[in-house]
């Protein structure tokens, strides 16, 4: 495929070593052709045992967690040798992960590499101690400082949908603030992780066992880091039943766990909004990277005098969204992940079908691509809040409109769902825009097209979303403990 990638696969990282995998190599296909691109190294439940090993090593006897200017510096390098390698980065991500290539300059790549910076710049700046003062307690003065410390050896487990930005997510902070790390990516996009291990052991400081990566097609791998005692944290991605799986797996030691897990977002339009701009933003975000987003707000709720208008406005977007080529400039909607995520849609679009629902545009596979897995950008018509494809996940480019009776009503619609990751609030009167922001339970919330992605924007969700949150400070600050020291005064 190109330098980063060996022709025999790629490798794990344990302990500073590019190493085979203990079961061999499994294949990575792009989602565009179904071609096999090539393969990557197939981890053995050893392997995992020896990253582990290497990872808490490395957290014990190294200075790693108290060198705060040493980490910057590394951080500095990773991000430094991504860029450096940003064009074969960018092959690797539109080939494995079927990103379309315009993505690659914002969240898809260059984004999240860049906010290694934000990373960084904490491990230098932040506050590592805090002096509370003096305080009496039966007769005794004491001084206290407060210490944050790193949490230890974090193991991270991510999906395939945008792998650079939450591998990055993950591993920027996770080091910054002095853990070591065991990564284990989806067998749909090992590339994507495994790549960044070379350039860790061959463009970096980053000492043996820091940062260990082992990629792996079974699912058990991740299972056995989650329970493994020598890990102190799991900061996972991944679907809410997964989640459910790593809590109840790290549980027996009593992990911390950090979960970014599923979304059924909501956009409400109120009946104030530009509604033709709030309607067609809307299809076209659910259309991005063929609706393979955690955030994306794929239940329209629109006022039920302009229903009519607003599921014509948005089948006429999804419809001039064909799927295509990722790697063509003008490619929004690119394929789905697998044979399996294609499965999973056409699923749900019976399950819609049966269930009453109306496919005003889209509904099957494009007639002029007879190879990938594309799935054609869809509007779903005549289902309320309680039909399967408005409670449950898709991870598909569909959209479902459902009317709402005005503003408190569109609240309860907004609500009435196991999810709160993000949504979005469209109008005009900033106090009716307000109270509905206020009212509703989701980590994210964007007003009118404004835009949350940043380094410094922590993203989380609310309910069975997520526990956590990832980037800005707060995300950091998950990687921390929290150590109380009092000093006679
Ligand atoms: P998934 O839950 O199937 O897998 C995620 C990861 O968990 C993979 O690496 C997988 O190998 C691993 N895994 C599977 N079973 C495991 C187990 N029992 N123990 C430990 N690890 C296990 O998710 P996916 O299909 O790869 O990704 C899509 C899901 O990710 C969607 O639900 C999406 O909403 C969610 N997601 C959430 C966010 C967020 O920030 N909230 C971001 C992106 C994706």
């Amino acid at each position: 495929m190109n330098d980063l990638v060996p022709a025999e696969g790629t490798p794990l990282l344990i302990g500073g070593k590019l190493l085979p995998g203990g079961s061999g190599v499994f294949a990575t296909v792009d989602p565009a052709t179904e071609e096999i691109l090539g393969h990557a190294a197939n981890a053995s439940a050893a392997d995992m045992d020896a990253a582990i090993a290497a990872a808490r090593t490395a957290f014990d006897s190294t200075d790693w967690s108290r060198d705060h200017a040493f980490r910057a510096h590394c951080v500095r390098q990773l991000r430094d040798a991504l860029r450096a390698h940003i064009e074969e980065l960018r092959t690797i991500t539109i080939a494995e992960a079927g990103a379309p290539v315009m993505l690659t300059s914002g969240p898809q790549l260059e984004g999240p590499v860049g906010d290694l910076s934000f990373a960084a710049d904490l491990s230098e700046n932040y506050s590592w101690a805090t002096d509370l003062g003096t305080a009496e307690q039966m007769g005794i003065n004491s001084r206290r400082q407060i210490r944050r410390e790193a949490v230890g050896v974090v193991g991270a487990i991510t999906p395939w949908n945008f792998p650079h930005q939450i591998n990055l997510a993950k591993l920027g902070p996770a080091l910054a603030a002095g853990n070591t790390v065991v990564l284990k990516p989806a067998p749909d996009t090992p590339w994507c992780a495994a790549v960044l291990g070379a350039l860790i052991a061959e463009h970096t400081d980053i000492p043996a066992g820091v940062v260990n990566i082992v990629t792996s097609d079974s699912h058990g791998i991740g299972a056995q880091l989650v329970e493994d005692p020598r890990v102190d944290m799991i900061s996972f991605t991944g679907s809410t039943r997964t989640g459910r799986a790593v809590m109840t797996g790290g549980a027996v030691n009593l992990k911390r766990t950090f979960l970014e897990l599923g979304g059924k977002s909501a956009a409400v339009v109120l009946d104030d909004a530009d509604i033709a701009t709030a309607v067609s933003y809307t299809a076209f975000s659910v259309a991005v990277h063929a609706g393979q987003g955690c955030a994306l707000t794929t239940r329209l709720l629109v006022p039920r005098a302009a229903y009519a208008d607003a599921v014509a406005a948005a089948a006429k977007t999804m419809a001039g969204m064909r799927p295509g080529d990722p790697n063509n400039p003008g490619t929004i909607c690119g394929p789905l992940i697998s044979a399996a995520q294609r499965d999973r849609v056409e699923r749900y679009l019976e399950i819609a079908r049966a269930e009453g629902g109306r496919i005003v545009t889209g509904g099957g596979r494009p007639e002029d691509r007879s190879r990938g897995f594309f799935i054609e950008p869809t509007v779903i018509a005549d289902l309320d809040n309680n039909a399967t494809v408005a409670r449950e996940e898709i991870f598909g480019p569909v959209l479902v409109v459902i009317p709402h009776d005005g503003d408190a009503d569109a609240i309860r619609l907004a609500n009435d769902s196991p999810y709160g990751l993000s949504g979005s609030v469209w109008g005009t009167d900033p106090e009716r825009i307000d109270r509905v922001v206020n009212g509703i339970r989701t980590g994210t919330l964007s007003v009118n097209g404004g835009l949350w992605y940043h380094a410094d924007a922590p993203f989380g969700g609310y309910k069975q979303s997520g526990i956590g949150r990832e980037m800005g400070v707060a995300g950091f600050e998950e990687y921390l403990e929290t150590k109380l020291i009092a000093t006679p005064a």
